[in-house]
């Protein structure tokens, strides 16, 4: 063990504590905090990822796009790169929702390796979260609409991690027949 198991740990605290009134959008409302621990986890197993700075951002990734998380608040607890790469993946909650997902199609292949990294794992845990615990009012042509989504971001975060790619590969496999796809 070493400063990085602490880091990680702090990391865990601090999300879990700014997500604390956030659910998930599932029948159950899961904790917010159950998506962050797997976005981390997929990182670490399927990508091998042992880089201790997108690890923690993997952890905070939601907090300033979601909770009332301040990028000095980032800073202040886990330093300058970490915050970069939050703020890589945070979308623009000013812009109207529309505009935001054509944004993050656009702005895919662009994004630094960490990021692509980091986006790929939130994508793989989210489609996994549709097939298995799917929001709960959203309809057939909607979850469709999510996955075909997400397979255009994926499109442009391609070449950084062959592992996370076949992941998302056999998700999205696996979503669109059990969507009737
Ligand atoms: P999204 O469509 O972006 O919802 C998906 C996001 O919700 C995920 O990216 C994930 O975000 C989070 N999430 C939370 N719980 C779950 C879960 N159980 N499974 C999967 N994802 C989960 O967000 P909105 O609800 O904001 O809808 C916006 C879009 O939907 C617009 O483009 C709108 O036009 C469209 N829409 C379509 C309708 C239709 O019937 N076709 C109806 C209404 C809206 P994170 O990565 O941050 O965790
Ligand atoms: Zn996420």
């Amino acid at each position: 063990m070493d400063e990085s198991t602490g880091l990680i740990l702090k990391a865990l605290r601090f999300s879990a504590e700014k997500h604390n009134d956030q659910r998930r959008k599932d029948a159950k409302a899961s904790p917010y905090i159950n998506h962050l621990i797997q976005v981390a986890e997929t990182l670490w197993s399927v990508g091998e990822v042992r880089d201790v700075t997108l690890l923690v951002a993997s952890i905070l990734h939601d907090t300033i796009e979601d909770t009332a998380t301040t990028p000095d608040e980032i800073r202040e607890n886990f330093g300058e790169e970490v915050l970069a790469l939050v703020l890589e993946v945070t979308d623009d909650k000013s812009l109207p929702k529309q505009v935001r997902k054509q944004l993050q199609v656009e702005h895919a292949p662009h994004k630094s390796h960490s990021a692509k990294l980091l986006k790929l794992a939130d994508k793989i845990s989210n489609i996994q979260d549709i097939i298995r615990f799917p929001p709960k009012d959203w309809s057939l042509a909607r979850k469709r609409e999510y996955l075909a989504w997400t397979e255009k971001v994926v499109a442009g975060l391609r070449g950084v991690s062959p592992s996370l790619e076949s992941r998302y590969d056999e998700l999205l496999a696996e979503g669109k027949s059990s969507l009737g796809l």
